[in-house]
């Protein structure tokens, strides 16, 4: 016998998986050049030289540094340039033991969750939303609740959210800029978000936490800004990776920060180490830790992403699609042409375009188009939207 639910997990392939796995044998029947992938979020720019030039440079000369253990919580020297780092660029005082290294934003969401819920405990997140998030949040043994989409621009539907929040509301998930939408959320958002969770917090009697899942903080375009979400509400849990900012998602490195100044701090920094051994994610990678550490004030180049962004949204709405302009990340999120996203993108397989359907993030009659891609894979697939488009009328 074995667990039924992960058997589902293992088994159950996800829509995001089973679109590639498509592309992959469709490209070997028609030809790689024929098919237009936009179902995966790999970052399609390189790591910045610097990040192969520390690795071969510790490889080299500091071996006593890598292949072996660190710290349960992630190497002191690397935590501490962690926190020199966001102290430079936003003004804190944050220290190395607020930081617990982990491998990936994905390790980093989980620790939080396992190491926040208490039985009959509940966590909300805003559609369109990271599908993980129910996998992470239900295997830490806690409920899930789904704000639907505020339509008009993917901010928060704060009537929603008011009437969900309960007295088993342990937190509250964001994620901007966003996987799907690309939207980043404004200062008005967080602000009236924040208001909003402290006056709950008072009335329920305990605090309700923020975990703000950042893996895309750095790669924001022109002119938008990404607040730094902890000076805005104070019990605020920081989930972040190099994954999509230094183009490294196979490295398998990010962070928790736990402030200082959240509720309760030492007790969730220590249920948070207590979660990583639970799980068995104690010491990331010791290489990359050093890696990323010395790189944390580099970002890849994204400005192929935002020239991705621009040439998609402004070609799409020319044929008559419905398209929320993104702030960051790579992702586009485009209204489908009927309301079946599953009937539209099964559609769009026909003119060999590979889209996931909006269903899986929570926000039915959408895609999206994840434009890490070459940007002449983009160029040669626009007729095939328009034949798309045309098929409709
Ligand atoms: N959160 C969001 C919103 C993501 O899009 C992803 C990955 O795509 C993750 C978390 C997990 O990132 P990581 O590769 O660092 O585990």
């Amino acid at each position: 016998m074995v667990s039924k639910r992960m058997l589902e997990l293992g088994t159950a392939r996800s829509a995001i998986r089973e679109l590639f796995e498509y592309g992959k044998k469709r490209a070997a029947e028609v030809g790689e050049e024929r098919v237009f992938d936009f179902s995966l979020g790999n970052p399609s720019v390189p790591a910045p030289d610097a990040v192969n030039e520390a690795a071969i440079r510790i490889l080299r000369e500091q071996p006593e540094l890598i292949h072996c253990y660190t710290s349960a919580q992630g190497d002191l020297g690397a935590r501490q340039r962690f926190a020199d780092s966001l102290n430079g660029r936003y003004g804190t005082v944050y220290k190395a033991d607020d930081f617990y290294v982990t491998v990936g934003a994905a390790a980093a969401l989980c620790c939080v969750f396992h190491a926040l819920t208490c039985p009959g405990d509940e966590f909300i997140a805003f559609a369109p939303y990271f599908p993980e998030y129910e996998v992470f949040v239900e295997g830490a043994g806690a409920k899930l609740t789904v704000i639907p989409p505020e339509m008009e621009g993917f901010q928060i539907d704060f009537e929603a959210l008011s009437e969900k929040i309960n007295v088993h509301t342990k937190g509250v998930i964001v994620n901007s800029p966003n996987n799907p939408s690309g939207v980043v959320y404004s200062r008005e958002t967080l602000e009236r978000l924040a208001a909003l969770l402290e006056e709950k917090s008072v009335q329920y009697g305990h605090p309700i936490y923020l975990i703000s899942d950042e893996p895309y903080r750095e790669i924001v375009f022109a002119g938008v800004e990404v607040a730094w979400i902890p000076r805005i509400y104070r019990d605020t849990i920081v989930c972040y990776s190099f994954s999509k900012s230094l183009s490294l998602p196979g490295e398998r490195l990010g962070y928790v920060l736990v402030p200082k100044e959240i509720t309760d701090a030492d007790l969730v920094y220590a249920a948070v180490a207590g979660a990583g051994r639970s799980l068995g994610y104690v010491n990331a990678p010791s290489l990359f830790q050093q890696v990323t550490s010395l790189c944390c004030d580099l970002t890849a180049d994204i400005s192929i992403y935002e020239h991705n962004c621009n040439l998609l949204v402004s070609e799409l709405r020319a044929m008559g699609y419905h398209v929320v302009q993104p702030g960051g990340a790579f992702y586009l999120f485009p209204r489908s042409l009927e309301a079946d996203d599953m009937a539209f993108c099964e559609r769009a397989k026909q003119f060999d375009l590979l889209l996931v359907p909006g269903t899986g993030f929570g926000a039915p009659g959408h895609v999206r188009l994840a434009y890490c891609v070459q940007t002449e894979m983009i160029e040669r697939a626009l007729p095939k939207f328009k034949a798309l488009a045309d098929s409709y009328r």
